[in-house]
């Protein structure tokens, strides 16, 4: 193993009302997925402790929505800065605790810096509208106005990107937080809070906590603090988080699941869809919800199209991302290696052929080689159920509307690819194609100035952009005349 230069710190408690505290449900380890050793710690809280984390956002509310909203977005920024300077540590810690390479993880830190700052800049930004009077001398005025308290619960797979895209746009808003992050990923939770306490974050304004995902996002979205939820992860617990929230009518934005369609028309450039759309679908290990896992690709291409995805496939070095050469890293835990097996076997029982990879490797840590399967069976469940991992499938067309239904056919509905210089072709699938987010010879990035969301088993609502922002605040309208 290279030497990596930062040791970073892989421990994690709980950040309660500005202070730091032990959690009193004890201890579960942070597990590097590259190797399988034990990390670090992450706390876990009690019921009291939740119960505490929710009353210090609530107690902060009041001073922090009233505060200049460009003084917010200047604690934004300056974590921002912070985080730029502590880049080899924060790229370290998410190396460490989701199994990533090096440029994966330096790449995620970089959007992360990204968010801050574009929501720290926007903070001062959100704008309400003057509406004509009704009556003379009256006017109407519509404002955004924070929310409240917002229950925050993050994945593991993207864990800095994730929570800066919910605390800058929460925290822009003018709302506080009880952030619920991974515990699979505690330790890059606790860096961002870090340099947001050391850019001036006043107490209570978030608050960090682990525990029991199940009891803990239950206690939460009881709380009759809580105003509205931001949850990246599963479209099944995402599910289950909606029932929670709905009896006290809490506002969700719910960023769920994908399974990326590539429709490959019969003009495209081979190599360029490849060179393209390999580092999505390969990238975090094919962990990431707007991966590529579904090639849909014209049949006079097919077969050199299989060639060229099995070589590119083939070319990836998997390994531990403090390794020198290593080009692809570990899945996150054992979970998702058992589900990717079973998707290779499933397929493979209903007729399609393993053109690359489909195993794992002998070797500590959770790994599973790049994976092509073609000539895969619609009923096939890699088809339907999102792969998350190393993994795609190929299937030929030759009539373009098939190749539009059967993208269409996943309960998914997020990004989605095509290539083609035709534009009828163009026009036709972006027209018919059920996705939010669509990559016309291009991938479809989420950056921090754009709206984006999912429909269907994606979930609902957006992040990115002023839309963003605005989802953490209710327009309220005051309709006035000069005279009582
Ligand atoms: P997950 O749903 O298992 O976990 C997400 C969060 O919910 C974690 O904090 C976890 O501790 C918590 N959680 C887990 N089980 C829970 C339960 N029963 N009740 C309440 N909370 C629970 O998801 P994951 O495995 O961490 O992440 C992978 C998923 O996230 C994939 O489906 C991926 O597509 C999705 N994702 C979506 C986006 C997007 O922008 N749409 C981005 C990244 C990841």
């Amino acid at each position: 193993m290279s030497a990596n230069p930062v040791t970073p710190n892989m421990n994690a408690d709980l950040f309660i009302d500005g202070a730091w505290v032990r959690g009193n449900a004890g201890n579960r380890p942070n597990v590097d997925p590259g190797d399988g050793s034990t990390v670090g710690a992450v706390s876990m809280a009690d019921f009291d402790q939740v119960q505490a984390a929710i009353a210090a956002a609530s107690k902060a509310f009041p001073a922090w929505s009233t505060m200049l909203a460009s003084s917010r977005g200047e604690i934004l920024k300056t974590a921002a800065r912070l985080l730029e300077h502590r880049l080899d540590e924060a790229a370290a810690t998410i190396l460490l605790e989701t199994g990533k390479t090096q440029a994966d993880a330096r790449g995620e830190i970089l959007r992360s810096i990204q968010t801050l700052a574009w929501n720290g800049e926007h903070a001062g930004r959100v704008q309400g509208t003057i509406f004509p009077g009704i009556a003379p001398g009256s006017t109407r005025r519509s404002t955004p106005t924070p929310l409240g308290v917002v229950a925050a619960i993050t994945a593991w797979n993207f864990p800095a990107v994730l929570i800066t895209r919910k605390l800058g746009a929460a925290l822009a808003a003018g709302c506080t937080v009880v952030l619920k992050a991974s515990d699979f990923c505690p330790a890059t939770a606790r860096l961002i809070m870090d340099v947001l306490i050391d850019a001036g974050l006043p107490a209570g304004v978030v608050n960090l906590v682990f525990g029991d995902s199940a009891a803990v996002s239950e206690q939460i979205l009881a709380a009759p603090e809580v105003k509205a939820l931001t949850f990246t992860g599963s479209t099944a617990v995402g599910k289950r988080l909606a029932e929670l929230a709905a009896p006290n009518l809490i506002r969700p934005v719910m960023e769920l699941g994908g399974h990326a369609p590539v429709i490959v028309w019969e003009d495209a450039d081979i190599e360029h869809v490849i060179a393209t759309t390999a580092p999505a679908k390969f990238g975090s290990a094919g962990q990431s919800c707007v991966a590529p896992s579904r090639y849909f690709v014209h049949e006079s291409l097919y077969r050199d199209f299989v060639e060229a995805l099995v070589k590119k496939a083939e070319s990836y070095t998997l390994g531990h991302g403090n390794e020198e050469g290593t080009t692809m890293g570990a899945v996150a835990h054992q979970g998702r290696i058992d589900a990717l097996a079973h998707l290779v076997q499933d397929a493979r029982d209903k007729g399609a052929t393993v053109e690359a990879g489909g195993e794992t490797l002998d070797r500590p840590g959770f790994y599973f080689q790049p994976t092509v399967l073609s000539d895969v069976p619609a009923e096939a469940d890699i088809m339907t159920e999102e792969p998350f991992g190393p993994l795609c499938a190929v299937v030929p067309f030759s009539d373009l509307d098939d190749a539009i239904t059967q993208a269409n056919a996943a309960p998914y509905s997020f990004a989605a690819y095509l290539f083609t210089d035709t534009i009828s072709v163009r026009n036709t699938v972006v027209a018919k194609l059920n996705a939010s987010n669509i990559g016309v010879n291009q991938t479809a990035p989420s950056l921090p100035d754009v709206p984006l969301g999912g429909l269907g088993n994606s979930g609902y609502g957006y992040e990115g952009g002023l839309e963003g922002i605005l989802a953490f605040t209710q327009l309220r309208l005051v309709s006035e005349t000069a005279h009582a």
